[in-house]
Order: structure tokens, then sequence, then C-alpha cells
């Protein structure tokens, strides 16, 4: 095809499961190839391809983000005992956006996108919420274990150069549980370096939060490194730049977020932002319509959606319906990667086609032509809701 766009350098393509990936080349035909001259280095996230592949194409799609800097990815299955029996798994690997995130070693940011005719359920909220989301350590990295009846539960460090500290988690009178986590000092300064860059570069004051009232030492040196990267590293740019940091305690945070006119990015630790991007994105409409992109401090930036590959409605076009699923948030992690590299390589009309594809989406939507997660809830409702294949077609005309 003559007069598309030309690209310099090739984005990291990964492809993943189920509906998001019935949708990935419906929006690849339908709305970027007939318009640019896509170059990507692809990797099939697949999982089936994960597993006879020993899931090296994980690892070898993180290092090709790392070596082209840009990378979008599609929603993938995490393999679990339903799965394996389902896809005749030989293993159960990790979540691949774990592996790929331990890999960059970064941050996710989410951001509601927001549209006219749909009003967060939160009627304060002006301007979205954009959570950074901590992607190391705690919970999600913890040593856990059933005690079956009474005895002492100790935690022992072995410092590598010999020695011994131990302290005493409880002595426990009858069976019970025990967990044990931990994080980086290091992991968690990059997280906050990675925030206070984004707030800077988004107009954007920075909030955070954890629980030091309690959690002393934990969370106390997640809040003291936070106050020493600030001060030692980004008081005068945020000065300048007219936005400020805040620190409270979560609760209050909560009490805030919900009460607040919104408009701030909110780090958040690992648990504290898996569970309040939900809520942000439940509440101002729906997970399809919240962009995700995990910013490396390696210098690397992968976009996706927020959402998982919507199982249940893979299962109905595997019987011939054409669903309702919203490709939005996946068009806009193509728009992201895409307006990224632009930006680095300092080609104008990549970046001015990702803008122009993003406002496309929206007037779509807000012109009444929507699917039917946002029909539920837009106002005015509109005549008619569209299968996925009928919005892409009403988004590619516009375009
Ligand atoms: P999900 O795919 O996010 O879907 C949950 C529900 O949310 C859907 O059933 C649907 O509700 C609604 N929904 C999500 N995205 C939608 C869209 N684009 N348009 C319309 N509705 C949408 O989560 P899941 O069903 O819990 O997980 C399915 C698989 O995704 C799992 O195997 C999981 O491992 C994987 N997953 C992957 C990622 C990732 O790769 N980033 C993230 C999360 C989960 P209705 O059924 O009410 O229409
Ligand atoms: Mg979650």
């Amino acid at each position: 095809m003559t007069g598309r766009i030309e690209m310099k350098t090739p984005l990291v393509e990964i492809d993943g499961d189920e509906m998001t990936r019935v949708l990935w080349a419906l929006i690849k035909e339908k709305l970027l190839l007939p318009h640019v001259d896509l170059k990507t280095e692809y990797y099939d996230l697949g999982l089936k391809n994960r597993d006879d592949d020993d899931d090296r194409v994980t690892v070898e799609s993180a290092r090709a983000i790392l070596r082209l800097g840009v990378g979008v990815k599609c929603a993938t299955i995490t393999g679990n005992e339903a799965r394996r029996a389902e896809y005749g798994l030989k293993n159960l690997y990790p979540s691949p956006n774990a592996t790929i995130r331990a890999f960059l070693d970064g941050t996710v940011f989410r951001k509601p996108i927001g549209v006219s005719n749909i009003k967060p359920s939160i009627s304060t909220w002006k301007t979205p919420i954009v959570i950074g989301r901590h992607a190391y350590g705690d919970i999600y990295k913890n040593a856990e274990m059933i005690i079956p009846g009474p005895g002492r539960v100790e935690v022992v460090y072995t410092p590598s150069g010999g020695g011994e500290k131990r302290i005493t988690v409880a002595d426990m009178p009858g069976p019970g549980i025990v967990q044990a986590v931990h994080n980086l000092d290091e992991s968690i300064r990059s997280f906050a370096r990675s925030c206070f860059r984004y707030a800077l570069e988004e107009k954007l004051s920075l909030w955070f939060a954890a629980k030091d009232t309690i959690s002393k030492t934990y969370d106390g040196r997640f809040k003291d490194i936070f106050q020493e990267v600030y001060e030692t590293e980004f008081k005068e740019k945020c000065e300048r730049a007219g936005i400020s940091y805040f620190y409270t305690l979560i609760d209050d945070a909560v009490a805030r977020v919900v009460k607040g006119a919104g408009g701030f990015l909110w780090a958040c630790k690992n648990y504290d932002g898996d569970v309040m991007s939900d809520m942000v994105a439940s509440a101002a409409g729906s997970l399809a319509m919240m962009t995700s992109v995990l910013l490396s401090p390696k210098g690397a930036v992968e976009y996706e959606a927020a959402h998982g590959t919507v199982q249940q409605h893979y299962y109905r076009w595997q019987k011939g319906e054409r669903t309702s699923t919203n490709p939005t948030a996946l068009i806009f992690a193509w728009t992201g990667a895409l307006g990224k590299r632009a930006e680095l390589d300092g080609t104008a009309d990549l970046g001015a086609f990702a803008k122009n594809l993003e406002r496309a989406v929206l007037e779509t939507i807000e012109g009444g032509e929507m699917t039917g997660d946002l029909a539920r809830l837009a106002d005015p409702a509109p005549a008619r809701i569209l299968d996925s294949w009928e919005f892409i077609d009403a988004v590619a005309e516009r375009l």
C-alpha cells in the first residue's frame, strides 16, 4: 500500500489470548495497517506457545522491550489448573506480566479514559485519578506457611558475611497461618523516582500513602524513601512545575479520594495498587476504559490494557456470537506505544496518527456509538449497542 506513514524503529508487539487476541488482529487490520507501515518485532505469548516454548518467549519479549525501548502487549492468560486441563499444558509458569515486570523492574501507571457521556459513579470526580502501582515484592513475593499446632514462629536473617539476627513473630498457642514479605530499598527508590517523573511529565500532584502508624518499620521505610527521593532529587523541579508531594495514611487517602475532585497521581504499594486500580477503573466507568503503562527505570516502556482476556466473551465468540467486547483500552495501548515511538524517533506524522486514532475512538463513543459495557452507563443511553466489529468499523470510518 502506498501513502502509509513510515516507522523508523520497530515496536515490540506481544500477542496474547482469547477475546483480546481476536480484537488485537482486528485492530491491526482495520485501524492500523491501512494507515501505518507497521514495523513490529512480534512475540506470540499465546498460552499454548508459551508452554511449547518453556516460557522462553516471555523473557525474550521482555529483553526486546529493553533493547527497542517500546512495547505493546495484549492480555494473556495466567496458567492455573483449570487452564492446564483446557490447553493440555506441560507446566504452569508465572503470569507473563509478572515475568516482564520483574525483568523491567518498573512501575505500572493506570489512568481512566474519560468520555463526556459517561459520568464517574463518584460525582465529585472532575479529572481522572492516575494510579501508580509498585510492581515488586510485598505479598506478591511472599513466603507463607500453615502452622499446624503450638510453637514459636521466628524470622531469621543470616547476613552474607556471617552472623544472625532473629525476631519472634508469634508464640502460637494453636494452629494458624504465617506469612513473611519483603521489599528492597532500591526497588522502592526506583518506584518513587518513576512516580515523580510521571507526575512532572503529566503535571500532576503526587500522593503516596501507606500504614506507617502500624507498620512502623516496613511501611515507615517506604515513607522515608519517598521523602528522601523527593527532597534530594525532585523538590525543586516539583516546585517549579507547581505540583506538590503529599504523604498521608492509606485510610485517610481512601477517604480523600472518594470525597475529592481527582486529578492527581496516587502512588500505591503493590497490593493497594492492585485493589485501588480496579476501584478507580470501575468508578470511572469500565475496566475497558483504563490505560496501563509500565515505565522501567532502565528506560523502557510497555503499554497494555488494564483488563484481562475477557474469557467468557471468548467462549461466546467461539460459538459464533459477535460479542460486544470493548476494544478501547487495547486501541489505546497501541496509540500509547505508537505515540511513544514517534516521540523517541522524532516522527511527527506517526505521533499525529496516534492522537487522531484516540480522538476517533472518543468521538465515536461520545457520538453515541458504543459497546454494551458503556451503553449501560451512558447518558443519554444509545439507541443501539454495537458489537466489537461494528464499533471498530465506526472508529475506522471516523478516522
Ligand atoms: P477480565 O478478562 O478482565 O474480564 C472480567 C470481566 O470484566 C468480563 O467478564 C467482562 O464483564 C468485563 N470486561 C473486561 N474487559 C472488558 C472489555 N474489554 N469489554 C467489555 N467487558 C469487559 O478478567 P477475568 O475474566 O478475571 O480473566 C480472564 C483471563 O485474563 C484470566 O485467564 C487471567 O489470567 C487473565 N488476565 C490477564 C491480564 C493481563 O494480561 N494484563 C490481566 C487480568 C487477567 P462481563 O462478563 O460482565 O461482560
Ligand atoms: Mg487486580
